[in-house]
């Protein structure tokens, strides 16, 4: 962590303007930076016993998302987009408010964890001219839709799963260790609370990142289809 910051202070140098937290720690893999002051704490996240939690934005409207954490006070650090590029919305040595009554092998995820989320609807629902609708009654296109567990999802494409990968291996170098990745209905109080990832990824992907697998194996998944 130490590492890191002299890095990103070096590489940023005056363009960080003062102040107690700065600099703000930067994923360096990020494809843009949109740092939401509102989203995020003035109360460092804890390093010690740090983890990862994934949630899905429920929105694809970048900007609708980023207004919608602003004015609830929520947050997230990254968003990650349907072609698998990062967005930074908030530093990693900051909290934020994201898991809600949750805890995680004994920590508190609101304190401790990165947030990410994926740019995806969620569940979504299925019409009966069979088209496929968010919760906002956007159309989705059927090949962006995977049925899972008796439900219809949007799902995260290979992109994102790849980028998501790519993050928690960088954060083994923060001396992350992946038994703290968890999705927000693994950690949520009381579990299952939220289904979230729920079926946006496949049921191994999150305990595949657990046992601290680097790439992304794509041979076990599933072809999403039309149903
Ligand atoms: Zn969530």
């Amino acid at each position: 962590m130490k590492k890191l910051l002299s890095y990103i202070k070096r590489k940023m140098g005056s363009r960080i303007d003062a102040g107690k937290f700065n600099p703000p720690m930067i994923y360096p893999h990020v494809i843009e930076t949109n740092l939401r002051q509102r989203i995020y704490s003035t109360n460092p996240l804890i390093e010690k016993h740090a983890g990862i939690t994934i949630h899905y934005t429920a929105d694809m409207d970048e900007n609708r998302v980023i207004g919608s954490l602003e004015s609830k006070g929520y947050g997230y650090h990254v968003l990650i987009r349907r072609d698998g590029d990062t967005v930074q919305i908030a530093p990693f040595n900051r909290r934020v408010h994201h898991a809600g009554m949750a805890t995680w092998k004994g920590y508190v995820p609101n304190r401790h964890h990165i947030a990410v989320a994926f740019m995806s609807w969620g569940w979504v629902k299925k019409r009966s001219d069979c088209r496929y609708e968010s919760w906002t009654g956007a159309n989705i296109p059927p090949r962006e839709v995977r049925y899972l567990n008796g439900q219809f999802w949007h799902f995260a494409t290979w992109a994102q799963i790849e980028a998501l990968y790519k993050l928690c291996d960088w954060a083994k170098s923060l001396k992350l260790n992946p038994e703290m990745i968890c999705g927000h209905d693994e950690c949520c109080i009381p579990p299952g609370r939220k289904v979230d990832p729920g079926g946006i990824l496949m049921p191994h992907i999150i305990p595949n990142l657990r046992k601290g697998a680097k790439d992304y194996d794509s041979s076990i998944e599933e072809v999403p289809g039309v149903y």
